[in-house]
């Protein structure tokens, strides 16, 4: 009296491997170019847009930034 149940636990499914890539396209937004101070526009120095950039900070000279309007 010897039966060794052997339950099939064969459980071999196959998970489907599909890797979909998700197209992580990142939608292009139009950024707002810094706007440069009097001072950068001036001298056409890379400005940094900041409250003082560093054209300015480095000459300690205060950083004023004109808005452009009626541009169009
Ligand atoms: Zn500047
Ligand atoms: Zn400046």
């Amino acid at each position: 009296m010897s039966s060794p149940q052997s339950p099939r636990s064969s459980y071999s499914q196959r998970t489907n491997g599909n890797d979909s890539d998700e197209d992580c396209y990142v939608p292009r937004t139009p950024r707002r170019t810094p706007m440069a101070c009097t001072f950068c526009r001036g001298r056409k120095l890379k400005c940094d847009g900041r409250s003082v950039c560093a054209n300015c900070n480095k000459r300690g000279i205060p950083c004023t930034y004109v808005p452009v309007s009626g541009q169009r």
